[in-house]
């Protein structure tokens, strides 16, 4: 269908990379785009602060090797932008940190029985030369990995990295979702034995959204606007959105095309008021979020931890403490170290309710527990987010749960992380993602 005599004006709505990188390939056909973000900044689950010169995300954030869709805009749009580092992982079990970056180490692992090391080493390669994942479809990774790799690495191992990304959801979750951590982690590296290379987006990853607002025209970003509905109206062919400002006065665009870049739930209820099938809404709804804690320490004291280290300890509510210094050079920090710890939390969890102040106390408790050493007066600074929906619950047979990119509203299209699959949803993903919709939305204007 064309648009007669105007430039087209897409509307998108949500200010994360899905939203950047479709706007990015938008702009390069020349459409007018208008981005409507209910936050008071830009980034979405990516979104960032300043810190000395650069910034630093709310949310750990690095690149995989294999992340080709974002390391090919990066590309295009400024080369310079990504820093690749060696990475470094360990495992925190039983009072000790354990590394674990190679095959090698995983020989060495000593809170593993011999038989259970050479048992998750097997599946581990089998499960990287697997090329086609359906047949993991329909099994929950942790009965693959207890059939495969026994008991005792279900006990050290998978359940603790199971439960702290997904919490009571950890039996449902699929085992094409392990593959493609597996899968991909594996081939970021020419071989086993060799150490991971990380890559990071030079000042903070938010300055790839900078540099495309810089390059891109007709481009208008509206942050505190949170979209409330959406809907078609027949006479015009254009969709109607409705936002509410800072002021909470009610605002409306119309747009040729929307993009919704929300998660499905939050989708489901902005397009309520149009005549869609009640199957629909229930198929968006079906998808299940979890949230994630992210408390950021500033401080002086080098931990000397690896870059990524997992808590295997189920009596500690954080899942990983991040060096993120350990990866990106402190002097971009004011000199200080940068620490993450984080969690993943269901939305009624207690944890979501505590003030800032009781999160910290809480969570110092554990990790002068877990870290004698942790001096609590070095810090300099603490910050804490809060994330609802970090991370969208990919169980068996999740494939069918996945709604279309095309919505039943008409010029309504629908892209969030939550359509990735079997890869764990990331900002590489996003890019991918973003560009498809710009292809799909241009070639339905044309
Ligand atoms: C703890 C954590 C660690 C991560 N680590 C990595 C990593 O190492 N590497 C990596 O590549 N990725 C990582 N990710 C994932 C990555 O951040 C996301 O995949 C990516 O940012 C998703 O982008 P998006 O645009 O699809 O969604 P989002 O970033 O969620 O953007 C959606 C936007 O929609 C807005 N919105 C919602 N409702 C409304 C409304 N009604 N009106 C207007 N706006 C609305 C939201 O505020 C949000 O800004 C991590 C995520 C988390 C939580």
């Amino acid at each position: 269908m064309k648009i007669k005599n105007n430039i087209p004006h897409i509307g998108i709505i949500g200010a994360g990379f899905t939203a950047f990188a479709c706007t990015y390939y938008l702009s390069k056909k020349g459409y007018k785009i208008t981005i409507l973000e209910r936050s008071e900044d830009i980034g979405g689950l990516a979104g960032a602060f300043k810190i000395g010169n650069s910034y630093l995300e709310k949310a750990y954030h690095h690149l995989f090797k294999t992340d080709i869709d974002i390391l090919e805009l990066i590309n295009e749009i400024d080369p310079n932008l990504i820093e690749w580092h060696e990475s470094s992982v360990s495992n925190f079990y039983k009072g000790n940190f354990y590394p674990f970056n190679s095959a090698f180490d995983l020989l060495k692992f000593k809170p593993l029985d011999f038989v259970s090391r050479l048992r998750v080493g097997l599946a581990l390669f089998y499960v990287q030369k697997v090329k086609n994942y359906s047949k993991f479809e329909k099994i929950s990774a942790i009965e693959w990995l207890r059939k495969w790799t026994g008991d005792r690495a279900c006990q050290v191992l998978w359940i603790p990295l199971l439960k702290g990304k997904f919490r009571k959801y950890y039996e449902k979750i699929s085992m094409a979702w392990m593959w493609a951590r597996l899968h991909i982690r594996a081939n970021s590296r020419s071989n086993i034995f060799e150490k991971e290379m990380l890559g990071y987006i030079r000042g903070g990853f938010i300055n790839l959204i900078n540099k495309i607002l810089d390059t891109s025209k007709n481009i208008k970003v509206y942050t505190k606007h949170e979209v409330i509905n959406i809907e078609y109206n027949q006479n015009t062919n254009k969709v109607i959105v409705s936002s509410f400002d800072s002021t909470k006065s009610r605002k409306e665009f119309r747009f040729d095309r929307v993009l919704v870049t929300t998660p499905s739930h939050i989708f489901a209820k902005l397009i309520e008021s149009n005549p869609v099938h009640q199957d629909y809404l229930n198929k968006l709804a079906q998808i299940e979020y979890i949230g994630a804690i992210c408390m950021i320490l500033e401080t002086n004291q080098d931990l000397n931890l690896s870059y990524w280290n997992n808590i295997n300890d189920l009596t500690v509510p954080f899942g990983v403490i991040v060096q993120h210094t350990r990866l990106i050079d402190k002097k971009n920090y004011n000199n200080k170290e940068i620490y993450y710890i984080a969690g993943y939390f269901e939305h009624d969890s207690a944890f979501f309710s505590l003030s800032d102040e009781e999160l910290v106390e809480n969570w110092f408790e554990h990790m002068s527990r877990i870290l004698p050493i942790f001096d609590k007066e070095k810090i300099e600074n603490i910050f804490v987010f809060k994330f609802r929906n970090a991370q969208h619950i990919v169980d068996t047979n999740y494939k069918q749960k996945i709604p279309a990119y095309e919505t039943p509203i008409p010029n309504v299209y629908l892209s969030n992380f939550s359509q990735i699959y079997p890869e764990d949803r990331g900002t590489n993903y996003a890019v991918r993602e973003g560009k498809k919709l710009a292809i799909m939305i241009s070639e339905s204007i044309n």
